[in-house]
């Protein structure tokens, strides 16, 4: 039975439509205008959202199933059993959708994690977005990330993204390329310690690097760099990778490089600038390590959205709090619609799914969001969730699972 949903506003992620809906059929959409424009047919299901504003599903574009940055302490949680992991992912992507998050950019996982929940999800087993996934994210030995395996060499890179891509199925491969404050363990002699370290330093060569977006680029999959900035970024950037994930610590130098290869960066402003995420790392050094260098996060961020490059939003496994991202971005002065594109038309198209997903367009998979209010010019109202529809289907419901 075709579908209709009317609202008082209407974002398709590039303009906006007053009085208008969208027709569904099936799982896609079929039309969207103002409601007077439009053909309903006889005997359409019609929810009438009333004051309500409808926009596309958000795309989370940087995330991790199994990280749960909601937790105290989350780093070390990374350390539970498979089993325990993957539990707590079919939790945490449950959070995610229901703040109307209906695509997610996964970027890395211990174990393949994201193999079985991605294939649990198109089951209809579990709750959850559409998942694009890593497999296994690429490090280096004693190199920086948690959600990574270690890989060296060449070969072994070349390897591993060969059975992420064609063994895992990945959408897309992961690499850690720099370090991160803190976070860097020093294994001497079996003791880990953390310390600081320099986090620009590049951890893996060039040559893996490239290594990586070949073996990609080969068979059409991107390549996304975690990379805060420095020499590892230039690696990156001659290498070829996609997308700068992160990115805290660009200069203009760095910037203009990403501009000149048009490399596109995920924002993930939480992770580095949210009291509750940085009292969440765990102990009171790593604490206090962020909090010193919040205001270089700060300028760094608001110089790259300024700047011309095109970015996308990640919440790096804040589970359910999208919201943070969005706001933030629109604290650093960007208007509203346009922080709504870097989470809906913009991140489709970084993550190369902008011909299914991303806009409210005939065509398109009938991935919705609707919100009791309008964060077209109140953004703190993306968090009022009315109603969430994945492929047509009412997703907010959870009695249905
Ligand atoms: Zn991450």
């Amino acid at each position: 039975m075709v579908k209709v949903l009317k609202g008082k506003k209407i974002f398709t992620g590039y303009e906006v439509i007053h009085d208008g809906c969208v027709v569904i059929d099936g799982e896609k959409i079929v039309g969207v205008g103002m409601e007077s424009k439009m053909h309903i047919p006889d005997k359409s299901d019609i929810i009438d959202f009333g004051d309500n504003t409808i926009l596309p599903g958000l795309i989370d574009s940087h995330t991790h199933l199994a990280l749960s940055a909601q937790m105290p302490n989350y780093a070390a949680t990374m350390k539970d059993d498979t089993l325990t992991l993957t539990l707590r992912a079919a939790r945490n992507i449950r959070c995610d959708l229901l703040s109307g998050v209906t695509t997610m950019r996964c970027l890395g996982e211990k174990d393949f994690i994201d193999v079985a929940i991605k294939d649990a999800v198109e089951k209809e087993l579990i709750p959850g977005p559409r998942l694009l996934i890593s497999g296994k994210g690429i490090r280096s030995s004693y190199g920086h990330g948690i959600m990574g395996t270690p890989f060296d060499g060449v070969e072994e890179v070349r390897k591993a993204a060969r059975i992420n891509i064609h063994d895992a199925g990945a959408d897309q491969v992961k690499v850690f390329v720099t370090g991160s404050k803190g976070e860097f363990r020093n294994f001497k002699f079996g003791t880990e310690r953390t310390v600081e370290r320099n986090e620009m330093q590049s951890l893996m060569t060039k040559e893996e690097i490239q290594a990586a977006v070949e073996t990609a680029h080969c068979v059409g999959k991107k390549v996304a760099a975690h990379c805060y900035g420095g020499v590892g970024l230039k690696h990156c950037v001659e290498a070829g990778v996609d997308t700068i994930e992160h990115g805290i610590y660009m200069d203009d130098d760095d910037i203009e490089m990403m501009l000149k290869a048009k490399a596109w960066l995920t924002v993930t402003q939480n992770g580095y600038l949210s009291d509750q995420r940085i009292i969440n790392r765990g102990t009171p050094e790593l604490t206090k390590g962020f909090v010193k260098f919040r205001d270089d996060v700060r300028a760094a961020y608001t110089k790259a959205v300024h700047s011309g490059l095109r970015y996308a939003l990640g919440t790096d496994g804040n589970h359910g709090g999208f919201a943070y991202e969005l706001e933030t971005l629109v604290g650093f002065n960007i208007e509203p619609m346009k922080a709504l594109q870097a989470a809906t038309t913009e991140a489709a198209c970084m993550c190369g799914v902008d011909e299914k997903v991303g806009s409210l367009e005939a065509e398109k998979f009938a991935d919705i969001l609707v919100v009791d209010g309008d964060p077209l010019t109140t953004m703190s109202d993306i968090t009022k969730v009315t109603a969430v529809f994945k492929g047509g289907r009412r997703m907010d419901d959870i009695s249905q699972w």
